[in-house]
């Protein structure tokens, strides 16, 4: 078992594939040159260059944060809207992580390929489903092995999907 801190990037794993989940914390790397990836690196540093300011603190990495109307808004910007749902829970993770410190936020998921923003907002419901996710991945996290391999429809562009597969 690994003892590891819940990130986004866990989260955002955890509702796409469990497997990646456990993958991901064990620091198996993908293989850097896969194609996705690398479009995942230029839209987060092409798109927004203006305002980027990414902030690491703790186990939050922030893509984006802005003041607009006095309000604190973070933004997570992400290649396409497939994997809107884990995009979300993502930003939710960040935003009740600032909750914890204090500091209320809105969220903006951000899709500049499909022209998209779409606003997130963390409710008592939503925030249940964030405490069950880190419940599970905790869960996940004392498996010996990785979860059985199963073929879903992100395992295309997965940057696992070389060692997953191959
Ligand atoms: S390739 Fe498929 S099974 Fe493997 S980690 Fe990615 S999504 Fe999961």
């Amino acid at each position: 078992m690994i003892e590891r801190k819940i990130t986004g990037n866990l989260v955002n794993a955890y509702f796409i594939c469990h497997r990646k989940v456990w993958l991901f914390a064990h620091e198996i790397n993908p293989s850097l040159d896969n194609p996705y990836l690398e479009i995942g690196t230029l839209i987060g540093e092409q798109s927004y260059k203006r305002e980027k300011k990414e902030i690491q603190a703790g186990n939050m990495k922030i893509d984006l944060i802005k003041k607009e109307n006095g309000n604190i808004v973070v933004a997570e910007i992400k290649k396409s809207s497939k994997g809107e749902k884990a995009a979300t829970m993502q930003l939710l993770f960040y935003l009740y992580q600032l909750r914890q410190k204090g500091i209320e936020a809105n969220g903006e998921l951000l899709i500049p390929k499909e022209r998209k923003k779409i606003s997130v907002e963390l409710t008592e419901e939503n925030e249940k489903e964030l405490k069950k996710a880190f419940a599970d991945i905790k869960e996940i996290l004392k498996m010996e092995t990785p979860p059985p391999l199963k073929k879903i429809s992100f395992c295309k562009n997965c940057a696992y999907s070389e060692f997953c597969w191959a």
